[in-house]
């Protein structure tokens, strides 16, 4: 074989090598195919689930999706996750991005690389009117919550005594809870007062005064994969300069929405 030809193959293989080892080149290939992949959820209102009307998914999270997909000028195409679900998908490829109310934690972020935190939160507890008043009023009972979330493992740890359900997603622990089955439902206050919002009998529940974790959510990008990471950062950065961020909060949990919340943070570099 001739010098250059050994050298090309050296360098072909080297070059293999080396890719894998960063991770694929999503912002590359999503361009390449016009098309941005996105795993949201479509039961966990107001971050992703889909409307009566039009039976599209649409959210929080979504509207994040959107806004970087029109950033990147490419389709959005939505793909329904869980929990349990969003991390295995992401790895294995079938989706390019996660947005579905994923907190950061160093143990996901052995797997996964998190964008910039782009909505904050804290974990409580959903229950019938007059019911919980104290961390106490929980120990000892059987309390719900959904597969794979930071949720089950706070749980846990907070209330040792107490049995902790997990279902697929949070209406079925919902579900659980007005069937008596529970006594709470317990993640992060956000789905909870979504999960309220939604109910036809909204005011028989409440969410009490009782937080056991902050839960700061960040997009999820396949480990290695640094250019669309910065991409992705680059137009939250840009959304929070142009107060686009601001407004998305404001549709889904200003005061004239089925959720009203405060927002407590900014999208900044580094968070
Ligand atoms: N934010 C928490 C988590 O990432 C709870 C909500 C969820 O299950 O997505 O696990």
């Amino acid at each position: 074989m001739k010098k250059w030809a050994v050298f090309l193959l050296v360098a072909a293989f080297v070059g293999t090598a080396f890719g894998a080892a960063m991770g694929a080149d999503t912002l590359a290939e999503v361009k390449k195919k016009g098309v941005l992949v996105g795993g949201v959820k479509d039961s966990t209102p107001p971050f992703g689930f889909i409307n009566e009307q039009t039976r599209q998914i649409e959210g929080y999270d979504v509207d994040f999706l959107k806004a970087i997909a029109e950033k990147l000028g490419v389709k959005l195409e939505l793909k329904a996750v869980t929990s349990a679900s969003r991390m295995p998908q992401l790895v294995e490829g079938n989706i390019d991005i996660v947005a579905a109310t994923m907190t950061k934690t160093p143990e996901r972020a052995q797997q996964v690389e998190f964008s910039h935190t782009y909505f904050l939160t804290g974990q409580k507890f959903l229950t019938k009117k007059g019911t919980v008043k104290s961390l106490k009023d929980l120990e000892g009972k059987k309390i719900g919550t959904t597969k794979g979330s930071t949720s089950e493992q706070n749980a846990s740890k907070a209330l040792p005594t107490s049995t902790i359900l997990s279902f697929d997603d949070y209406p079925q622990a919902f579900l659980a809870l007005q069937q008596g089955k529970v006594i709470a439902v317990t993640t992060d206050e956000s789905i909870l007062a979504g999960l309220k919002g939604a109910a036809p009998n909204k005011d028989n529940w409440e969410i009490p005064d009782i937080k056991i974790s902050d839960e700061p959510y960040g997009l999820g990008i396949r480990k290695g994969d640094k250019a669309f990471l910065d991409a992705v950062n680059d137009v939250l950065i840009d959304m929070e300069k142009s107060g686009k961020a601001a407004a998305i909060f404001e549709k889904w949990f200003g005061p004239g929405s089925k959720t009203p919340m405060t927002r407590t943070f900014k999208i900044e570099a580094g968070k």
